[in-house]
């Protein structure tokens, strides 16, 4: 199928959830790579906190447009009027049904040349994993299936887990810094998976929106730079706060267990770090199918935010960080004082 390259700056795009926390990260880089950004807001009483994302996307040049994702002639009068051509979803887990109408409204407009569904972590129709997390899977692949059936140009980023401490009851956990008292390890430890910064994940995603090469495709996320095990994270993180901590493990049956309990959303968490970190699922396949491609090879100059540098980051925002970076003083003038002592006995 020939593709019309749409020039950047005339690239429309909408987002729909971009109060959400994926959202957040795709319409600032969008708002970053200067395309026209319209933001899907829902009707009605809005929250103090989303007030403020609001307005801060709008600072930054987001247009706002009221609506809602299920609601097929209000979406289809959105796209038609802003002449959208690219829309994008991050609606959270609960809504993921919510956009089978948006893509019989995307159907029937043609200004939109690519959709990309809220789909931001794994190939679902490979990975598998137990219930509850497999109903959203179950709901993101029928949301894959009317794509198709309605043949709208499609992206679909699976960009594995953020750049953060994977903790297995948190469904946002790059908003909370890594473990200050003790890490909980899956298993053993030595599994590996991918670790990618939101920024990236929003600033990655812009680059697949007109890119031919992604036309119909599902985009993996595995730079080799962002490749750990859970073991190599509590490394790397006592490494930057300058102490060990105690390692206490969480079994595959601890996970089992909390996802047994079906407690929303924390039992959808444990089901897939059960699945990320015991079986492996992100790790477990080669992405060399015909409709599949990997983000680093369509890029390769690109550089990726390392773990040591989101860690760093941590270190510097989070609401610890007076005490971190009080140890952390503390430690390299102890260390300094030894090297200084050392030097002078030499
Ligand atoms: P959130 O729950 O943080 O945000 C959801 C957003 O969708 C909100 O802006 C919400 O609006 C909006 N929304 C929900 N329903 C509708 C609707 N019917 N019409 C319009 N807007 C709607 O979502 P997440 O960021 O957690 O999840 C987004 C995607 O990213 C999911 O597919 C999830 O599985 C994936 N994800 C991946 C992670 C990873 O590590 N790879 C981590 C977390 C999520 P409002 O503000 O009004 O509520």
């Amino acid at each position: 199928v020939a593709v019309t390259a749409i020039p950047e700056s005339k690239c429309r795009t909408l987002v729909a959830g971009a109060t959400g926390f994926i959202g957040r990260f795709v319409t600032e880089s969008s708002l970053e790579s200067e395309r026209p950004t319209f933001i899907l807001v829902r009707p009605g009483p809005i929250s103090p906190s989303k007030t403020k994302i609001i307005k801060a996307l709008e600072d930054k040049g987001a247009i706002i447009v009221q609506g809602l994702i299920n609601n097929k002639e209000r979406m289809e009068k959105i796209l038609r009027e802003n002449e959208i051509n690219v829309v994008i979803s991050a609606v959270g887990g609960g809504n993921i049904l919510d956009q089978i109408p948006l893509v019989h409204a995307i159907k029937s407009v043609p200004s939109v040349k690519r959709f990309l569904a809220s789909e931001f972590g794994h190939d679902v129709d490979r990975a598998n994993p137990v219930e509850p997390g497999l109903t959203m899977y179950l709901e993101k692949r029928a949301v894959r299936r009317a794509i198709e059936e309605a043949g709208v140009p499609y992206t679909h980023i699976c960009c594995n887990s953020i750049a953060s401490w994977p903790y297995y009851d948190n469904t946002h956990p790059s908003e909370v810094t890594p473990p200050m008292d003790r890490f909980q390890i899956y298993g053993d430890g030595n599994v590996k998976a991918y670790f990618v910064a939101g920024s990236d994940i929003g600033k990655f995603t812009m680059k697949t929106l007109e890119d031919p090469r992604t036309l119909n495709k599902m985009v993996h996320f595995r730079p080799p730079s962002n490749y750990l095990t859970i073991n190599e994270l509590a490394s790397l993180w006592e490494k930057k706060i300058g102490k060990t901590l105690p390692r206490v493990t969480v079994t595959e049956d601890d996970l089992l267990d909390l996802a047994a309990e079906n407690r929303i959303p924390e039992s959808i968490v444990a089901s897939f770090t059960h699945d990320i970190f015991i079986k492996g699922c992100q790790v477990d396949f080669a992405v060399d199918g015909p409709n599949e491609v990997e983000i680093e090879k369509l890029y390769p100059k690109d550089k990726y935010i390392t773990i040591d540098e989101c860690f760093e980051e941590f270190v510097i925002t989070s609401n610890n960080n007076k005490e971190i970076i009080e140890e952390v003083v503390v430690t390299e003038a102890f260390d300094d004082e030894i090297g200084n002592k050392k030097q002078s006995n030499k």
